[in-house]
């Protein structure tokens, strides 16, 4: 019998991936597209959407042929997608109306200011969606392509018009128009779907006029979508699991169940905590979002949602800007050089500190610096600020969810730092978990699509593939992080509410 395999379709911001993963949960092979990004004015980002498909499809061609793989070794298919971002086609030719706009554009940021200044409307969107009201979510692109695109809205309004986030639109294509859905993990990324009745509400359509006609159904996460029937991709495949990337990731690292957790170190950090059938609203503006179930789970289960704006992009800005290191992994080999940090804190607030501080108008800072400061110091500072903001995270979620983190699951690219992760321990007073494979995202789109079909047959099975995580513990004393946390206190506090500097008079 010729070997079968799951392939997940990993639909990121700046790129198209197709991952093969095979029974043992092993990433077999992996096949990568960039794809363009556009910048129409400052503020604006735009995706081509029918760009968005041919590198996806061509990203999964090219993984077939080179490993040699036959339509009939493919068991099923699970995507995985950048959230939020949004795109609108016509039903008919499957054209989109327009160009995706991405989560991170910022073009309408005013009609959420507008909403702003009726704060009950924002607290009911919050307790609806679980959401902070931002143009960060698909709401008010929706909004904007109607208003902004001539005749979307008589098209919508006469339902000629089809939205979806990008899972939605590469189902819909795959399936040649045969299937206009999406999974709870994706609509509660829109601002539109009300989390708690699992249902698109129909006040917030009428709050963002949007015509109930535009939208997908709404499926669970592993369920059959669809078959294949695109020109570009072999007939039949099922297409049985579908998740935004975080919740992917959460699914992929086996946190199933209340209490389970996993940071993901990349640009940012995203901490998502599963908070079984509870949804916990957050008391530190952290978001509650839809968390991805296996298949035949009774009822919906949510996750805790927090992100650190600048994690990654902190040992970028070392090695671009500041040149002290020469690769992000060298930060490692010099923070293990000085045995502390010589009192000297990085507080990278570049774009303001987020949860639990919110503080918008705070700028980084380095402190703490005396004439015996080196680089390894500063370096290694930078790198257990990573740890420290993921300490007040991971604290203001506890707190809201009411419950004590007994271990942490980590992945992203940062996470490859031995040092970063021994600290973050430490810190937290708690083991961290690092998987084999920290293909996570992709991993989670597989098991999701492969549980539906019976390629897996539940979730302890998919447990026990992950025998071979590395573990680390907390070494120091408790006491000792202590006082390093109150030297991070202090810090942060100090780098609150600066005063704006001359060039922004
Ligand atoms: P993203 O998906 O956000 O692009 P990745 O998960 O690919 O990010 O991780 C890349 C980030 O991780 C970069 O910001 C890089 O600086 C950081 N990084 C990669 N390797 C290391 C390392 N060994 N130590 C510290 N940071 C690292």
């Amino acid at each position: 019998m010729p070997e079968k395999f799951v392939i997940a379709l990993d639909q990121g911001t700046t790129s198209s991936r197709a991952i093969l993963v095979d029974r043992k949960g092993r990433v077999r092979g992996t096949v990568q597209n960039p794809f363009t990004q556009h910048y129409p004015q400052p503020g604006w980002v735009e995706h081509d959407p029918q760009e968005i498909l041919s590198s996806q499809l061509a990203a999964l061609t090219e993984l077939m042929v080179s490993h040699k793989v036959e339509p009939s070794q493919i068991d099923s298919i699970g995507i995985t997608n950048q959230r939020e971002t949004t795109i609108i086609w016509d039903r008919l030719t499957g054209a989109p109306i327009a160009n995706a706009i991405v989560w991170q554009c910022r073009r309408t940021a005013p009609l959420i200011e507008q909403l702003a200044q009726n704060k009950k409307t924002l607290t009911i969107i919050r307790e609806k969606t679980g959401l902070i009201a931002d143009a960060y979510f698909s709401a008010s692109k929706i909004q904007w392509l109607l208003n902004n695109v001539k005749g979307a809205r008589a098209r919508a309004e006469a339902g000629q018009l089809a939205f979806g986030t990008v899972d939605s639109w590469l189902t819909w294509s795959l399936t040649r128009g045969a299937v206009h859905a999406t999974d709870v993990t994706n609509a509660s990324r829109t601002m539109l779907y009300n989390i708690h009745e699992g249902a698109w509400d129909p006040w917030l359509l009428e709050l963002f006029d949007i015509p109930a006609s535009l939208l997908p159904e709404v499926r669970p996460s592993s369920s059959h979508f669809g078959v294949t029937a695109h020109s570009g991709v072999p007939a039949g495949i099922p297409l049985s699991g579908i998740a935004g990337d975080q919740q992917a990731a959460l699914f992929g690292q086996c946190c199933f169940a209340a209490g389970q957790a996993k940071n993901t170190y990349g640009t940012g950090c995203f901490l998502l905590m599963h908070t079984g059938t509870e949804a916990h609203s957050s008391s530190h503006q952290l978001v509650t979002t839809i968390a991805a179930s296996a298949p035949d789970t009774a009822r919906t289960e949510y996750a805790l949602e927090g992100s650190v704006f600048v994690a990654g992009a902190l040992i970028q800005w070392l090695r671009d800007d500041l040149g002290l290191i020469r690769t992000a992994a060298q930060s490692e080999t010099m923070a293990n050089a000085v045995p502390n940090t010589a009192g000297v804190y990085v507080v990278p607030a570049f774009t303001g500190l987020g949860a639990p501080h919110w503080d918008a108008n705070a700028r980084g800072a380095i402190l703490g610096l005396t004439r015996g400061a080196r680089k390894e110091h500063i370096v290694r500072a930078a790198l257990e600020s990573l740890a420290y903001q993921t300490y007040d995270l991971v604290a203001a979620m506890q707190e809201d969810a009411g419950t004590q983190l007994s271990s942490l699951n980590v992945d992203g690219g940062a996470s490859s730092n031995n040092f970063l992760m021994q600290f973050q321990s430490d810190i937290l007073q708690i083991p961290l978990a690092r998987p084999l494979s920290i293909e996570t995202t992709a991993l989670g789109a597989a098991y999701l699509a492969g549980l539906q079909t019976g390629f897996w047959e539940n979730t302890e099975q998919l447990r026990a593939l992950r025998s071979k995580d590395q573990l680390f513990s907390p070494t120091r004393t408790p006491t000792n992080c202590q006082a390093l946390l109150e030297g991070w206190a202090q810090a942060v506090a100090r780098t609150r509410h600066q005063p704006r500097g001359k060039e922004t008079l």
